[in-house]
């Protein structure tokens, strides 16, 4: 599904040795590195500050603890998505209320959103799914009206570009209160181990998460608030620092990828590419709507199961994300979801399929995936 040796092979020497500098300084923990990558994320991403921690999943549960959510509040977010979003909402005994997805985007659905909203609701959790910004324009608006926090997933669209209705342009991930993203090695800015970071345009909130992922201390060995430890290793943060120059060319790759990719399923009807906000195919040069973390299909009457054994029996991996709903995972049952509530959500875990995406793909690759893909579905 992803490359991440022949991504290493192109930016080798740079890494080696920004790891064995830190290995030669020792400076393991809070190395000067950390700084350097929170410094440079912060100017790549427009936002006022980044606090590297742990993994992603770390970074949603501290910008939630940082917000100051206490239990029986109700966060709603996404019914398709990564069961991290709710783990995290679950284990800080807040109420997760999951709701269903948009047919075309993968995307939390604004409706659906506000239908979920009672007196006891006290943030969205928008994830950005496949390398996608969900509606953040509603959702934002949604939540000024309701007076809502919006703690945006940003896991899988680093780097992507919002467009408003109006024209403005914000990075993902900066639009909402806070934001988590993961360093996880298959994102699309992935370290070599775990990783995360949180983001938020907000001083105060900022200094509230920058005490919380270093066990609640402001000033050393007084503990104010409880805390985690959760933090960025030095090494990671020197891979990050020689990867983060080359996120948008990577993005552009998986674009220029997923562009091949939509011209070899064009005339088959069976197969529905990505939309893409604009309905844009990803690569006009002003529009980085659409960052392709996962290039994902939906097959419409065609034995899913099956088109995936096809690709495995041909060496080609694949994937589907997510074969089975939150609202039916065991852990995160709940009586006030009904089937009826998710039939987006329980036709897409039938139909999507996503292809092998990352920044190494070649045309002769591309070109064999997608002729199994449509060797399969024309029988
Ligand atoms: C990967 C991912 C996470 C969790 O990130 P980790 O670094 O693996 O903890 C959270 N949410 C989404 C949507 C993800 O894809």
């Amino acid at each position: 599904m992803v490359d991440l040796k022949g991504q290493y092979q192109n930016i080798k020497e740079q890494v080696n040795t920004s790891i064995a500098e830190v290995i030669e300084n020792t400076t393991f923990i809070n190395g000067p590195e950390v700084k350097t990558f929170q410094k440079n994320l912060e100017q790549y991403l427009g936002v006022k500050h980044v606090i590297p921690c742990a993994n992603g999943t770390d970074a949603l549960q501290i910008a939630m603890m940082g917000l100051g959510l206490k239990p029986g509040d109700e966060v709603i977010t996404a019914d398709f998505t990564f069961a991290a979003t709710v783990e995290v909402i679950a284990l800080l005994q807040l109420t997760p209320v999951l709701v269903d997805v948009d047919p075309d985007t993968f995307n939390i659905d604004t409706a659906a959103i506000q239908n979920a909203i009672t007196p006891k609701t006290k943030a969205i959790v928008p994830v950005h799914l496949f390398g996608q910004c969900a509606n953040m324009d509603e959702i934002m608006r949604l939540a000024k009206d309701h007076k809502l926090y919006v703690i945006e997933d940003n896991a899988q669209a680093i780097g992507a570009t919002y467009t408003s209705a109006n024209g403005h342009k914000a990075k993902a991930g900066t639009i909402g209160d806070v934001a988590s993203t993961s360093f996880f090695p298959s994102k699309n800015l992935g370290c070599y181990g775990d990783g995360g970071a949180i983001f938020t345009n907000n001083d105060e909130l900022a200094h509230t998460i920058r005490g919380i992922v270093n066990h609640g201390m402001y000033k050393r060995y007084h503990h104010d608030v409880v805390g985690v430890n959760s933090r960025l290793d030095s090494i990671q943060a020197a891979i990050l620092n020689a990867k983060l120059p080359k996120l948008d060319t990577y993005n552009k790759a998986r674009q220029l990828a997923a562009r091949k990719y939509n011209a070899a399923f064009k005339t088959i009807n069976t197969i529905i590419t990505p939309l893409t906000k604009k309905n844009c195919d990803g690569l006009c040069e002003l529009c980085d709507c659409h960052v392709f973390h996962q290039y994902t299909l939906k097959v419409k009457n065609v034995d899913r199961d099956a088109l995936v054994q096809h690709l495995n029996d041909n060496g080609i991996p694949c994937g589907v994300y997510y074969p089975i709903p939150l609202h039916r995972q065991k852990a995160y049952l709940d009586k006030r979801y009904k089937e009826e509530d998710f039939p987006v959500t329980n036709q897409l875990i039938k139909e999507v399929i996503s292809l092998p995406m990352h920044t190494e793909l070649d045309d002769e690759q591309i070109n064999f995936i997608s002729s199994k893909v449509i060797e399969f579905v024309n029988g």
